[in-house]
Formats: structure tokens, sequence, C-alpha cells
């Protein structure tokens, strides 16, 4: 697995030609286009471990873990082998499985604000439908995000968005009706005052806050001391829900995902990536006497048709059960071990840069920082930024095709990997 400085691309070309044709854009998600990096998209054939391969024969060591839920590796032996037992069984029944609730009591045990669950089949299920519920339980039609986090791709949480949409500089995309937009207020990430201002004038009308519990579609940036607290007193004062999105946090920043390590337990959490092991996975839960509010023990109605199904419950089950505290100490080490080799880097070769890291969420922003919010983030060099990225590609290291994404450090890199990947910061660094 040799990683060559000259980098052969002309199969990943070769086959994006011809995924244009038949796919908008060549893509099934628009970031894998790599369209703000402005080279061509890698074609990956194989993963192992903290290893992808593309179809060039060139080898990466992989932080992206497929945008967050491969936090032991890709085909971990276990994952696979469950895969298989499963899949021999029977792939979906669209009946309850044991299974189902083997995964849903484990949720519960480890996430402080579940008290029952409910499984969907991705993250913008998770928070549509958490969504839906607040607004029912409260009869109040408002609510409030932060600009540049992303809670996936439903009409009401894509306004000022991250991620994707912040990349390919499409904060509010066309086809959202205003009546529905008009029902989404947006406030700066770490800005309480000017929560408190939206509730001053609509808090009576605000059914929830949708938050990233540690922002990680604008980069990473964690929460101020106090910031989660905050919302959490100016929902309980105005008789609103709070909501933590931890699609990406949850089991990625500790075993009791974000709000076991912030000590701020939210009304309802919504789930995604990592309980899935990299099958299509989303989960919402939280208080009892709200989530009974769905259908069938309640009026408001949230279906699906794979929801649950034997395989995503096999896989993400048996991440699950490999996520011990050992798991996590190791996460934080190696987060910690490549910050402070990045942040070396950054010094010596005089670049600006400033590393914001949650555990094993780690984004370096091309700028001097700190960088709290989205407006401060979106100051970064973005010509650095590109030009990092086709080096790092080079040096045989991928990360996520946006200065709007964190690196994900997973529980299979080693310390090889990550003083290899500081290395490969290094010489990127240097060819700016
Ligand atoms: N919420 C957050 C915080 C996310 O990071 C994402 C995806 N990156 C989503 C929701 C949407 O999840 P999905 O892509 O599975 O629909």
């Amino acid at each position: 697995e040799q990683q060559r400085k000259v980098r052969s691309d002309e199969r990943s070309a070769a086959a994006f030609e011809e995924a244009k044709q038949y796919i908008p854009g060549g893509v099934n998600s628009p970031v894998r286009a790599f369209k703000s990096v402005g080279i061509t998209p890698i074609y990956l054939e194989r993963g192992e471990g903290s290893r992808v391969y593309d179809i060039d024969g060139n080898a990466f060591i992989d932080y992206v873990g497929s945008w967050g839920p491969l936090i032991m590796g890709h085909a971990h032996p276990e994952v696979v082998q469950a895969l298989q037992e499963t899949a021999v069984k029977g792939t979906s029944f669209g009946a309850p499985t044991l299974l189902e609730t083997e995964m849903a009591k484990l949720v519960c045990e480890r996430v402080p604000s579940i008290d029952i669950v409910r499984m969907v089949n991705s993250g913008t299920e998770a928070t549509m439908s958490a969504i839906r519920l607040a607004r029912g339980y409260t009869s109040r039609s408002k609510i409030l995000k932060f600009e540049g986090s992303y809670h996936g791709h439903a009409d009401s949480l894509l306004i000022k968005a991250g991620s994707g949409v912040a990349t390919l500089g499409l904060p509010d995309s066309p086809g959202v009706p205003e009546g529905v937009a008009a029902n989404t207020i947006t406030v700066p990430y770490n800005d309480l005052e000017s929560v408190q201002l939206a509730f001053t004038n609509f808090g009576e009308e605000i059914a929830a806050i949708i938050v990233e519990p540690v922002a990680g579609n604008m980069g990473v940036v964690p929460p101020q001391p106090g910031f989660l607290e905050g919302l959490r007193s100016i929902t309980q004062q105005y008789g609103s829900l709070l909501i933590f999105d931890e699609v990406m946090t949850g089991f990625r920043v500790g075993l009791h995902s974000a709000q076991g390590r912030f000590g701020v337990t939210p009304d309802l959490t919504c789930l995604g990536k990592v309980i899935g092991g990299g099958l299509p996975v989303g989960a919402y839960g939280g208080r009892r006497d709200i989530m009974e509010k769905m259908a069938p023990s309640g009026p408001i109605y949230q279906a699906g048709t794979l929801s649950g199904n034997p395989l995503a419950m096999a896989a993400g089950y048996t991440t699950l059960k490999l996520l011990t505290p050992a798991v996590y100490e190791q996460l934080e080490e190696r987060g910690a071990r490549l910050q402070a080799g990045f942040e070396r880097n950054a010094k010596e070769l005089g670049v600006p840069v400033s590393i914001n890291r949650v555990g094993s969420m780690v984004c370096p922003f091309f700028t001097e920082g700190p960088v709290i919010n989205y407006d401060i983030a979106k100051n970064s060099n973005l010509d650095h930024f590109r030009r990092y990225f086709a080096a790092m590609v080079n040096e045989g290291v991928s990360v996520a095709p946006s200065q709007f994404e964190g690196m994900f450090v997973s529980g299979v890199h080693t310390v090889e990997d990550i003083d290899a990947t500081v290395e490969a910061n290094y010489n990127a660094l240097k060819s700016l």
C-alpha cells in the first residue's frame, strides 16, 4: 500500500464522467462531487480499518469515516460477521423483531435524556420527526436553529444551513416554501443573547430549539461554557422543547454522547451515523410523556417501511457494544495527539491555523481564530483550504473536501497513523 506523491486518478475521472450521465451531478449526495475543492472525486472500492482504497490503486488513511458513522473503522470484523449472520435470516420483515428492543434498550441505557426511542432510516428523518413531534406536542409552529448548523434536509431545517449547503454557498434552498421558512428563526451559535432576544419576541410561539451540542457542520465548534445550560433554562422558562441533534455527536464524543459529556439534558435527542454502524439508521427519543404522543400510542404520525430493519440494527448494535470507556479514552488521546501535531506544524511554518477539537472530532480552520460561530468559520482562507485538501490527498490522507467539516478519528487509528497524518499535514502546509 504505497502512498504515491504523484497520484493517479484516471479511473476515478472516467467513472465520474460516466456517472454524470445517469446521476445528477454524478453523485447521490452533493459533497461527494468535490465541487468546491476543484479536484476529481475519488471513487473508493474498499475500506479496511483506518484505510480506504480507490479504484486507481491509491491508499489513504481515512478521517471521513463515511462522514462519521465508522467510529470503529471500515469493515470491522465483528460488524461484518453480525451482518453476515443476520442477512442469511432475511433482510427485512416490516414486523417487530427482538433485536429492535435490544437496540432500543441499549440506547435508552446510554443516552441520559432518552427514556424511549424510535428508529428511522437517516438523520434527516430523525430531526424531521422530532420537529413534528415538538410542534404537535406544544401546538406551536416556530422553531429556532443556529446559523451554520445542519440538521438534514427537511424543509424547516434547510435555512442558513451548514455542511454541504455551506460548502456550495447555497444556504437557503429553492423549493422551500416561504411559509415554511418563516417559521424557522436562526441566530448565531454560542450567542445566548440572540436566543434570549428571539424568545423575548416570539417565545410563546416557539415549539423548540434544535441544536448540535457540538456544532459539526461548520467545521467543529464546541459549545462555550454556559451555552447549552442557557438553552436549557430559556426553553424551560417558555415551555419550549430543547432538541439536541446528536446525529453526529451521539456515541462519538462519549459513551453518553454530548449530553453526558456536557451534563445538559434535552427533552428530545436525534441520533444517526454511529448508531447505524455504517448502515442507514437514524433515531429520535427522549422524555416518555412527549414520545408517547407518536402513533400508535398518540396522534402524531411517523412511519417507515425499513425502519429498524435487521441489518441496520445488527450493525448498529454490534458497533455500540464495541464502544467501551477504554475506546473513548483512546479516541480522546489520539484526537489530542493529532491536534498537538497540527498545531506544532502550523506554528513552525507560520501558517494561520486554529484547531478546534472535541474528543475525536478535529477541525483545522485556516484562520487565526478562535472560531466560535459560523461567521468566524466563514472567514477562513478557503483558498488555503482547497490547496491543503489537494495536498493531503496526494500525501495519502483522506479528509472531508470542505473547510466546514471536521475530521473523525476512529478507534482503529493507530499512533503510527496519527503520526503519519501529522507528517502529511506538515508537507501539505508547507506546500501552500
Ligand atoms: N444532523 C446532523 C448534526 C448531521 O451532521 C447530519 C448529517 N451530516 C444530519 C442531521 C442528517 O443526517 P443524514 O445525512 O443521515 O440524513
